[in-house]
């Protein structure tokens, strides 16, 4: 829609906007009350084309995205665009837009062979947000905060991370549990892709359950592409909700495993430590509770074993999440920690045999010219050894 604003905003501005701002500042500071008024015309004029470019903004065909393409695409439509930049006579220059074509509709780096998972921890501020892909099929496990009528995690990251990867249909969405800093984002991916099945934790929706909506359930399982998943938690009729009636969701493959566990608390650490503890060691684990002291229990992580921890939190959020003590706790046992206000969004590409591992940081990916210099901010180590695990 840009070009239709552009051609309204860019005369109004120049013509309507500009000719009395500069008068009005130079007869303000003369002390002239002519100028008070000029500058308030400017600011009707202005206030008028906010709504209207916000009206165009909302439209729902206001903007599209196209997937990444590979460098040789790029490459390929760059020549393109070249050659028909030349004089008209050059032979078959009106075959020069075919090879746009790649650059439109290819994807980059992103095809995964069966066997094959990745795991992409978006960074969405405090909250979470999980991308699940496999060869043919892609799963979304919460969808990170809402922070206002127009304005969401899932707007602003899920969102565009998908169509990116040339992704608009999702098989399957889970909700963990109801908390804004999961869910909230549910309605924006409802109306920006198509959606085949949805999960809820048993903390609501009751009543809402139908054919593609269900609760999910400890033995609720499938498999994609030779990946499969399962859910460890809640089991049918499991009655505390929110933290605890999170779904927690495992997906291996022969070589592999990654545990989504939400936000859940020692005491269903304790019940799946009970219940379900030869499926819980992973090689990636998604922190319970954003690294709460409610949550990572000493027996839990150390049965889950995982070599990599991420913790989804906020930069400076106001919880201060992930809490040293527990970071201190999985560095004790071994694992390598991540957080991805520091890492940025952080992927996993999960090979079908052992050792076949990528592990990748936005940050480290797109590191700025000026990064480098910058000394690496480090999470203050607290020695917890003499700490009881319950703080
Ligand atoms: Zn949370």
């Amino acid at each position: 829609i840009s070009p239709v604003a552009n051609l309204i905003a860019v005369p109004v501005v120049s013509l309507g906007v500009v000719p009395l701002v500069l008068p009005g500042v130079l007869l303000g500071a003369l002390g002239s009350s002519l100028g008070n008024w000029l500058l308030q015309m400017a600011d009707q004029i202005l206030h008028g084309l906010m709504w209207l470019l916000e009206y165009l903004g909302g439209m729902s065909w206001a903007a599209f995205s196209l997937p990444i393409s590979s460098a040789a695409a790029l490459g390929f439509a760059m020549l393109a665009v070249f050659l028909l930049l030349l004089p008209r006579g050059l032979p078959g220059r009106w075959l020069m837009p075919l090879f746009l074509l790649p650059a439109v509709t290819g994807t980059a780096g992103l095809e995964m062979r069966p066997g094959q998972f990745s795991v992409d921890i978006l960074d969405v501020g405090q909250g979470l947000a999980t991308v699940v892909m496999t060869a043919n099929h892609t799963l979304v496990f919460d969808t990170g905060a809402r922070f206002s009528r127009r304005s969401s995690a899932a707007r602003s990251v899920v969102l565009p991370f998908l169509k990116q990867a040339g992704i608009d249909h999702l098989d399957v969405l889970v909700l963990s549990h109801d908390d804004n800093d999961h869910a909230g984002g549910e309605s924006v991916i409802m109306r920006g892709l198509t959606v085949g099945r949805r999960y809820f934790s048993t903390s609501r929706q009751k009543g809402r359950e139908s054919g593609l909506v269900s609760h999910c359930n400890t033995g609720d399982r499938w498999q994609w592409d030779g990946v499969d998943f399962e859910f460890l938690h809640p089991p049918p009729g499991w009655a505390s909700g929110d933290n605890n009636g999170s779904c927690v969701l495992k997906i291996s493959n022969a070589a592999f495993g990654a545990l989504l566990p939400g936000d859940i608390e020692q005491p269903v650490e304790k019940f799946l430590l009970q219940h379900e503890a030869e499926k819980l060691p992973s090689t990636l684990l998604v922190a319970p509770h954003h690294g709460s002291l409610t949550s990572s229990s000493r027996d839990f992580i150390a049965q889950v074993a995982p070599q990599w921890v991420v913790f989804s939190v906020g930069y400076h959020n106001r919880f201060g999440f992930p809490k040293p003590e527990v970071v201190a706790r999985y560095r004790q046992l071994g694992s390598e920690t991540l957080e991805t206000d520091r890492s940025g969004g952080t992927s996993f590409r999960f090979g079908s045999q052992p050792g076949d591992l990528q592990v990748q940081t936005w940050r480290d990916a797109h590191r700025h010219w000026w990064q480098p210099w910058m000394p690496e901010a480090e999470n203050e180590l607290v020695d917890t050894s003499a700490t009881p695990s319950f703080l």
